[in-house]
């Protein structure tokens, strides 16, 4: 077949994370069922993680044109690549900038009936992946997997610095934050990504974000994974740095969506997980009442100090309401938990924990009436498509300005930002679960209905989707 006619080949290459990786998937199955060829490219640790616990390979099965493929990220076999080397991650990943163009320059993803790559959407923290297809003349998308309210504050670094509200001291947290255009009035030092309160402006943490502001405009575009209707006015003030923007989430509430309408594709649901799901959360799930269980998960990443788990252990006990708690293994400081025995009884009757939940699932429950999140970006938009409101507890990355939006902006529910005390726990299930049970899911079900109907022929991130592929398309 003459080349010219295959189908335009893309090269999604994500952050090697739980949380880009899940939604970049999405996305490759939405470009697979848009008639592309995708190479989804991963490093080895995750190739073999997804192989081992995912259903990767069997859903991309029915795709003709979807192909695995994979680099080392640098780091030693037995490294943990957990959140303490996650800085090691990074620099690492650098080192791969000469494989990455050996891949795409040797021959190897193209064939007979494969273009060689066409487009490259690659993740726009690896600002390198943008050097490399320069370098070879291939068009690149940039994609990122965070908020667009968490990528603006990292495009507003500089002015924050400029302005001198960075760094600030600790007696200022509480204090409006007056030069993020479009967070005036209810944006906080306290609601900014955790690095920035090191006070100090050498920080490598903040050396990593303080270039996004030039650096994700050199793409030919930005894929965001959010809906114009939950991030409009946000995304706007990016656009004013990056005009070619496609918002395009929920990406896998998209899937689902597009997956519905296409009776001959596979009917397996998508599983992206890096660690082995534990099932018996939902037949636990099913015996409880409608919308009676808080749903507590802090995402890949997080971990906590023994003293923190006790007092939310203690919190939700008291609480009185059901829950379905995920303790990663390593998400304890410093070792173990054990079960205080003055809380064993009423865990035994109203608890379920287990390492890692299948979440789209559990929070599509019927019998789920809240979440305890981490606001890991993912997790956010999977409870707004779900209609399920938040009581958000915030770690690191995105997360602080994420729940900041949750409760003050979208009203979606409470921020107990840098409190982890069993009497606030208590009170806040009870607050989200009862006494204010009604305002919030009526906000939450408004907000659903507006991430349903942009996926919707004619929704916003209907049209955006058409318009990436039209683009590729072309290029
Ligand atoms: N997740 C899961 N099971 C769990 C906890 C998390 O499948 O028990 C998934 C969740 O659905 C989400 C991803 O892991 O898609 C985590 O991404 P997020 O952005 O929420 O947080 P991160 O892990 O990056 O902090």
């Amino acid at each position: 077949m003459d080349k010219e006619t295959l189908p335009p080949h893309v090269l999604i290459f994500p952050l090697p994370l739980q949380g880009p990786v899940n939604s970049t998937v999405k996305l490759a199955e939405l470009l697979c069922l848009s008639g592309l060829h995708v190479t989804f490219l991963v490093t080895d640790h995750i190739r073999t993680q997804l192989l081992k616990y995912s259903n990767i390979q069997s859903r991309f099965n029915s795709y003709p044109g979807f192909h695995l493929e994979s680099i080392p990220d640098g780091l030693p076999e037995l490294h943990p690549r957990s959140v303490d080397g996650l800085m090691e991650l990074f620099e690492s990943l650098k080192t791969n900038r000469t494989l990455l163009k050996d891949l795409l320059t040797s021959g190897k993803l193209s064939s007979e009936s494969r273009r060689p790559v066409t487009c490259i959407i690659a993740d726009g923290f690896m600002g390198y992946t943008c050097d490399v297809a320069n370098e070879i003349g291939i068009p690149i998308i940039y994609i990122r997997t965070i908020s667009a309210c968490c990528l603006w504050v990292f495009f507003c670094l500089p002015k924050l610095i400029e302005s001198g509200e960075l760094p600030f001291a600790e007696h200022e947290l509480d204090t409006q934050i007056k030069s993020i255009p479009g967070m005036e009035g209810f944006f906080r030092h306290r609601d900014l990504p955790l690095f920035c309160r090191s006070g100090n402006l050498e920080d490598p943490n903040l050396m990593l974000y303080l270039h996004e502001g030039t650096e994700n405009p050199r793409a030919h575009g930005l894929i965001l994974n959010t809906f114009d209707e939950l991030e409009g006015p946000i995304v706007s003030q990016i656009r004013s740095f990056c005009p070619n923007l496609y918002t395009i989430g929920p990406l896998h509430s998209h899937l689902k969506f597009k997956l519905a309408g296409e009776s001959s594709s596979s009917s397996l649901p998508s599983s992206n997980s890096l660690w082995k799901e534990d099932k018996s959360c939902i037949p636990w799930l099913d015996s409880q009442p409608p919308k009676s269980v808080i749903y507590v998960s802090f995402g890949s990443l997080a971990v906590m100090k023994k003293e923190q788990y006790i007092e939310l252990w203690h919190g939700l006990v008291n609480s009185g309401c059901p829950f379905l708690w995920v303790v990663r293994s390593n998400s304890v400081l410093n070792g173990s938990i054990e079960i205080p025995p003055e809380l064993s009884k009423g865990t035994e009757e109203r608890g379920c924990i287990v390492e890692w939940a299948p979440q789209e699932e559990v929070l599509a429950h019927g019998a789920v009436g809240g979440f305890l999140t981490h606001s890991g970006w993912n997790a956010t938009l999977e409870s707004v498509v779900e209609g399920v409101p938040m009581i958000c507890w915030p770690y690191f990355l995105d997360q602080q300005v994420n729940s900041r939006f949750v409760g003050e902006v979208w009203k979606l529910g409470l921020d107990m930002k840098d409190t982890c005390d069993r009497v606030i726990v208590e009170k806040m299930v009870r607050e989200l679960m009862e006494d204010r049970r009604d305002e919030f899911r009526k906000s939450a079900d408004q907000m659903a209905t507006l991430a349903n109907q942009c996926l919707m022929k004619g929704g916003s991130s209907y049209c955006n989707l058409d318009r990436l592929v039209n683009d590729i398309k072309a290029m």
